[in-house]
């Protein structure tokens, strides 16, 4: 399979067509302005339940397949809600409409996707390879087949030959389903200007990713790093019911998971005051940091200020603030030499304000 590429920067043209970057810290659907996506390394939300079901000895696996479900369904409820009426009718068109599914799960870096035949009832097989998540994965094939086919499905994973492969069955929905329902805060204005690809209107500074279609995968090349595409809804639902049935002590972990997964990736991407201390510009490395949290469409700092050890930083329209919690603590440990002690208030309906401290 390949992809269209913009040829002045290798973005994927559709994907490029189908998503905003916007002055105030969020990329959204060209066709949805309330539907937020991000793009974060692959792994974080891998790392941040393995740490979960570590410190608290729970599976949380169900929840987590849940959310992406509902997620992903919405996603292409959005995308498919004009072409209903011909995926309903006119032959040919649902099997267009996966070969798209598939096209997209290699756009966004969340795995490589094939169709294969499949016998019996239910709604398909398709080979996985690489999914960025084998659980959300699996809820997002899910939850595209139920959108698409408007009923419910199950599914199980079978291995053929070499390969993964996700059959998607008729199934019912357990009740968790229904209370993860998701809404967001009006996001704020912002004035973040990006110098944009005149190819395809992407921020040149996305210029290194390379996508690997065969492969499934997108790669900062910059630092060697997979990264995916994202909708920002799966974060904070998952998020929320794993404090609504393990209780709020499920925050600090999620903060220190996410601190210990931030620690090498900025260093690496950021950090280059190890060799030679003296040319490490504290101020420059704050607002490198922070600006790349704007242009993955992960919030918009708007504020950073730091004084005698203490750091704030002020984030309108943050994607999850228990991820930027511990991604700022990381920033600041590598910038101060201590991990810090913490605390964030909402400051308005689509602010937040961290204070950070040794
Ligand atoms: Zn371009």
């Amino acid at each position: 399979m390949r992809i269209k590429k913009c040829k002045v920067c290798g973005f994927p043209y559709r994907l490029a067509r189908s998503l905003v970057w916007n002055d105030n810290g969020t990329i959204t659907s060209k066709h949805r302005p309330d539907f937020r996506t991000l793009i974060i390394e692959a792994d974080y939300l891998t790392e941040i339940f393995k740490k979960i079901e570590e410190v608290l000895g729970v599976s949380i696996q169900h929840i987590v397949f849940e959310a992406q479900r509902n997620a992903a369904k919405d996603v292409i409820n959005g995308n498919i809600s004009r072409f209903r009426w011909a995926i309903r009718y006119v032959p040919g068109v649902r099997r267009m409409v996966i070969a798209y599914f598939n096209r997209m799960a290699s756009w966004t870096g969340q795995a490589y996707a094939k169709t294969i035949p499949h016998q019996g009832e239910g709604a398909g097989a398709a080979i996985i390879r690489n999914p960025f998540n084998r659980d959300l994965m699996a809820a997002v094939v899910v939850g595209a087949l139920e959108s698409l086919d408007e009923k419910p499905y199950d599914y199980r994973w079978e291995r053929r030959g070499e390969d993964d492969v996700i059959v998607v069955e008729s199934g019912a929905h357990p009740d968790i389903s229904e209370r993860l329902a998701y809404n967001t805060a009006p996001p704020k204005p912002g004035d973040r200007r990006y110098q944009r690809c005149p190819g395809c209107g992407v921020p040149v500074l996305l210029k290194d990713m390379e996508w690997r279609e065969n492969e499934g995968l997108m790669i900062d090349m910059k630092r060697g790093v997979r990264m995916v595409v994202l909708e920002i809804y799966t974060t904070s639902v998952v998020l929320r019911e794993l404090a609504r049935e393990l209780g709020e002590d499920v925050f600090p972990v999620i903060v220190a998971a996410q601190r210990q997964f931030s620690l090498p990736h900025i260093r690496g991407e950021f950090f280059r005051g190890e060799d030679n201390s003296s040319v490490f510009d504290k101020e420059v490395f704050y607002r490198e940091v922070l600006d790349s949290v704007a242009l993955r469409g992960q919030g918009n700092p708007v504020m950073c200020d730091t004084d005698d050890g203490r750091l704030v930083i002020i984030v309108d329209n943050p994607f999850d603030e228990y991820v930027l919690a511990g991604h700022f603590s990381a920033l600041y440990e590598i910038a101060e030499g201590k991990t810090p002690q913490v605390a964030w208030e909402a400051t308005g309906p689509s602010t937040v304000t961290y204070t950070l401290t040794s």
